[in-house]
């Protein structure tokens, strides 16, 4: 079998659509979201992801601004700079470009973000909404995930679904999505033993470690779709877990690294921006 190679690309195109629909929307009711990006620091990961996101901003016409705070803010001083976004009328999204700098507990300034804020879902109160089935709006990597599974019309209801990795980004929130919808699903993590033995039985695989190359041919059962959310960043190369040329002897669809997930994401995480400001403007939620 050779599999089909699911980009990312149309799928972010209709997502874009939709944002841009819902932001214009938004705007007409005198309402426009804006969205504030926080970076400690220089770290050059954060920097990349705070470029993006603010990329994905300005293409679905929203306002956004980068908040750069010196490298040597301490965890109270960023703590402050998050409450008073939180009070500012305003501003209607924050994301922090993580991880912050040494000496800032990234953790403490998560939960400082006001959860009718918190765009990517990361605060203890929103996935304790999302784990509480109290709202649907999850992280932008598991929505993004679910997003391609739906644009493919690939089923999620019944079927058999393994997510390798147990993080409170990815892979918690995604099992929580998929079994919101129906899925049946198993989590494995560096403690699960066989990985593949659960992995082969999936009808849809997730890789979501940071392993590049975890993901074979004997974890990938006859028919699977792979997910491969992986992204190392290894000698000027972003690198999956999926070994790709392996998995698609065996698997019916996979996602490219990069170009599968990726794209999605910071589309997804616009699309929460206009949910999280639609709650604000009773008659316009949908989410
Ligand atoms: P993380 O916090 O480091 O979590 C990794 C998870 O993988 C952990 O649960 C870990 O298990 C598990 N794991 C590690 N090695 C394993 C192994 N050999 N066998 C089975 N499980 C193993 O990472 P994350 O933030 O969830 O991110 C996961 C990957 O997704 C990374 O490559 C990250 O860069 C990527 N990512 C991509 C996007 C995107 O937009 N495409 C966004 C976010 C993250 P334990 O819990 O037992 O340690």
């Amino acid at each position: 079998m050779s599999a089909a190679v699911w980009s990312g690309k149309a799928a972010s195109r209709a997502v874009r659509a939709e944002v841009c629909a819902r932001v214009d929307a938004l705007a007409d009711r005198g309402a426009p979201p804006s969205l504030r990006v926080v970076r400690v620091g220089d770290d050059a990961s954060a920097a990349g992801y705070a470029r993006a996101v603010l990329r994905a901003a300005r293409r679905v016409g929203v306002r956004a601004h980068l908040d750069a705070l010196d490298a040597d803010s301490d965890t109270d001083a960023v703590v402050a700079h998050v409450r008073d976004l939180n009070a500012d009328a305003s501003v209607q999204g924050i994301v922090l470009a993580l991880p912050l700098a040494d000496g800032v507990n990234d953790a403490e300034v998560i939960d400082a973000i006001d959860p009718a804020k918190d765009v990517d879902r990361v605060t203890a109160s929103a996935l304790g909404e999302l784990f509480a089935g109290r709202s649907a709006l999850g992280p932008a990597t598991a929505a993004a995930v679910v997003e391609l599974l739906d644009f493919h019309g690939e089923p999620i209801e019944g079927r058999r679904v393994v997510i390798v990795g147990r993080s409170n980004v990815v892979g918690k929130p995604l099992a929580m999505l998929l079994l919101a919808r129906h899925g049946t699903v198993t989590l494995c993590h560096s403690r699960t033993p066989c990985l593949a033995g659960q992995t082969s039985r999936a009808e849809i695989l997730v890789a979501a470690a940071g392993r590049p190359g975890l993901i074979g041919a004997a974890h990938v059962g006859p028919g699977a779709v792979v997910i491969d959310v992986g992204t190392t960043y290894a000698a000027g190369k972003v690198l999956g877990d999926v070994d790709a040329a392996a998995a698609a002897e065996r698997a019916r669809a996979l996602t490219p690294v990069p170009g599968g997930v990726g794209p999605l994401t910071n589309y997804c995480l616009m699309r929460n921006l206009a949910a999280l400001a639609e709650r604000r403007v009773p008659a316009c939620e949908t989410a």
